[in-house]
């Protein structure tokens, strides 16, 4: 299948997050779902101007669509996007939150086990599937979760780290258990240092915004 879009490389061997996500959780994640939201969308932009824009501009193009065909769009697009966020958001060796990112995480949950527990809040109570996010505004960190393929960068929100709650992420090593799935992954292997370069590429922007 060729096309515009490239699933993009797995930042570690499919093994890497092992125990707490397979090796063959990630044989169907990444090389099968995600490999078919690519392959879906390539084949939904052919021969027209989608065909020549940035993912990012994709997913906010069509967030808010009224056609069957650009909500499928939409769909595969913002699934392709929350997939590579997703694989960069796990770390295979323990992170922890520093600097700035650490500061803020203080400041707007008043330290890390407060925001893991909202983190698994919003991933708990998202009904059906979808994604719990941490995010920034302006500099300020909030939770939130969205469902099915939407993302928060549909709304030009800043995205620091996500955690995918559709049954196809836990379901192979968690079955039901999804709450378990979550506590193992926001306990062991959120990739803190690729938050803390997020948080900075935001207040580099409103640095250079204001000056
Ligand atoms: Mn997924």
């Amino acid at each position: 299948m060729t096309g515009p879009f490239k699933l993009a490389p797995l930042p570690y061997v499919d093994a890497a997050l092992e125990p707490t996500i397979s090796a063959r959780t990630i044989s169907f994640h990444y090389y099968k779902h995600h490999q078919a939201y690519v392959d879906t969308l390539n084949t939904l932009v052919e021969k027209t101007p989608f065909a020549d824009m940035k993912l990012e501009k994709i997913v906010q193009a069509t967030a808010k669509a009224a056609g069957d065909k650009e909500k499928k769009i939409f769909n595969n697009a913002g699934q392709v996007w929350n997939h590579d966020f997703y694989w960069r958001s796990l770390s295979p060796s323990k992170t922890t939150p520093k600097g700035a990112l650490a500061a803020a995480i203080e400041r707007d949950f008043g330290g890390v086990d407060a925001l893991i527990a909202q983190l698994a809040e919003a991933g708990k109570t998202q009904f059906g599937s979808g994604w719990a996010w941490l995010v920034s505004q302006g500099g300020k960190l909030s939770v939130t979760k969205t469902a099915n393929a939407m993302t928060p960068m549909a709304d030009g929100i800043n995205c620091l780290l996500t955690v995918d709650v559709w049954e196809h992420a836990y379901y192979l090593d968690y079955q039901n258990a999804r709450p378990k799935y979550l506590e193992t992954v926001l306990a062991n292997i959120l990739n803190w240092d690729y938050a803390s370069a997020n948080l900075a590429r935001e207040n580099e922007a409103v640095r250079a915004a204001a000056e």
